[in-house]
């Protein structure tokens, strides 16, 4: 056993830990679990958990089935709920290694991230992401079952006594800081009933890591209070709906920020200028994995503070591409603001890193920013501008996700073919479905 390794046994011998949880995610961003008694952790570790991952969504066929769990020691935390009558439980984040070749599993989204970040290392850099995930807190109807009744009245940054969900948000923040989330902000967001938490920026693997917990462990406290926390981008139309802006930056093998330069207007270096243009030149197909619902693209809409157009601005909040103002240089970053948090990570994050190698190995130029309000360009003005629109809905960004090379060669030659296979599904059955707007309109007209 390796160093790690050892310490997680000895920590599950001081917490008394009776489950292991070793956790994965199908290449929908749904987290999975194989829990097995603590006292199997070394032998999670030596040989692996095997299981049968024919019934995980994108993996295999069942004449293939068998799959093996490798458990990421630096993973382990103990989960800060218990259920009734368990004993105290830990979580591992595992990779996915194929029973057939022993090599890891070309279908694990955590596989097809780390594949972005080596090309990244190849090129000479590592990653550091930062989300700022939102969500609803909804309350639970007498069955338990979610409604999108808020039960709160306040608004962006308000304090209690509004805010009746203050208690639910610090009790989640404490359960995440247990597991070793460093909180960097929570508030309420611009919605009745809507938050946000912002965890500190890592590298991109970790992230995403800490993302898949992030909404696991807020739904599962919110539960406990009998609320529904739900990161669909869009549960009530016609107000603010749930972002994930993603902050992003590289740094050089000596612990520099690659993205800064002092000298330049807006502190942005010339990978940093090239990273960007790559982000805005794939900005379709990354949105077919960024934005991956059918509900997505209603959030994608103009007036609500999420993006609908392809530019990038160093002052105002309604492009897609946002250079924050740094207070110190290692802070330099880029934020893509169409991300949302129904997004599989690993497969969103893989997506944009590419985008921006990409810019950056083909030292592509950056437009100029945008410093006014695009919500308000006519279409003369935002063709005089050269601003092209994000797909409105999730069969077109299906589409822009197929005719990008660079995008889909992302994902994988596993996923790729799955990911577009399920979404295309998922599109058709939402243009055959009669919705309660059609009802409510026309059943009485007609
Ligand atoms: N909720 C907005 C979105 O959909 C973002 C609001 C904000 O963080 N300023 O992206
Ligand atoms: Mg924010
Ligand atoms: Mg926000
Ligand atoms: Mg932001």
């Amino acid at each position: 056993l390796t160093a790690a390794e050892e310490e997680v046994l000895e920590k599950i011998e001081a917490e008394d830990v009776d489950f292991l949880r070793l956790q994965f995610t199908d290449i929908l961003g749904t987290v999975k679990n194989v829990a097995v008694p603590a006292r199997q952790a070394e032998k999670a570790f030596t040989e692996g958990i095997y299981f049968d991952g024919s019934s995980i969504e994108g993996f295999v066929r069942i004449q293939e089935s068998d799959m093996r769990l490798v458990p990421d020691p630096d993973t382990f935390a103990v989960l800060p709920w218990r259920n009734d009558n368990d004993g105290v439980s830990a979580r591992m984040i595992c990779d996915v290694y194929d029973t057939s070749t022993g090599e890891p599993f070309e279908g694990d989204p955590r596989r097809v991230l780390k594949n972005a970040l080596e090309r990244a290392e190849d090129m000479g850099y590592t990653v550091n992401f930062a989300p700022e995930p939102e969500f609803f807190l909804f309350e639970e109807d007498e069955d338990g079952n979610a409604t999108t009744e808020t039960g709160d009245h306040g608004g962006y940054f308000d304090v209690a006594p509004k805010d009746l969900a203050s208690d639910v948000r610090r009790d989640i923040i404490y359960g995440l800081e247990s597991m070793g989330f460093e909180i960097e902000a929570s508030h309420h967001e611009v919605a009745k009933g809507q938050h946000e938490i912002n965890f500190e920026y890592d590298d991109a693997l970790s992230t995403a890591d800490n993302v898949a917990t992030f909404r696991m462990v807020v739904r599962a406290i919110a539960a406990q209070h009998d609320l529904h926390a739900t990161f669909m981008p869009k549960p009530i139309p016609r107000i603010n709906g749930s972002g994930m802006h993603t902050h992003m930056s590289l740094m050089t093998a000596d612990g520099e920020n690659a993205f800064h330069d002092e000298d330049d207007e807006f502190n942005l270096s010339d990978e940093a200028h090239s990273y960007l243009a790559g982000v805005l030149e794939h900005a379709p197909a990354i949105t077919a994995v960024a934005n991956p619902t059918v509900n997505s693209y209603k959030r994608l809409v103009p007036g609500y503070e999420a993006p609908v157009y392809v530019a990038w601005s160093d002052r105002n909040r309604s492009a897609l591409v946002r250079k924050p103002a740094a207070r110190v240089p290692a802070a330099s970053r880029v934020e893509l603001r169409s991300p949302d948090p129904s997004c599989n990570p690993y497969l969103a994050f893989a997506a944009m890193i590419h985008a921006g190698l990409d810019g950056i190995e083909q030292d592509l130029e950056c437009p100029d920013p945008i410093r006014e309000n695009i919500y308000e360009f006519d279409d003369e003005k935002r063709e005089e501008y050269g601003i092209d629109t994000l797909p409105t809905n999730l069969g077109e960004a299906v589409e822009a996700l197929e005719d990008d090379e660079v995008i889909y060669n992302a994902l994988g030659e596993h996923v790729a073919p799955k990911f577009v296979e399920a979404k295309t599904q998922e599109f058709q059955e939402y243009l055959v479905d009669v919705s309660e707007w059609e009802l409510d309109r026309y059943l009485e007209k007609y």
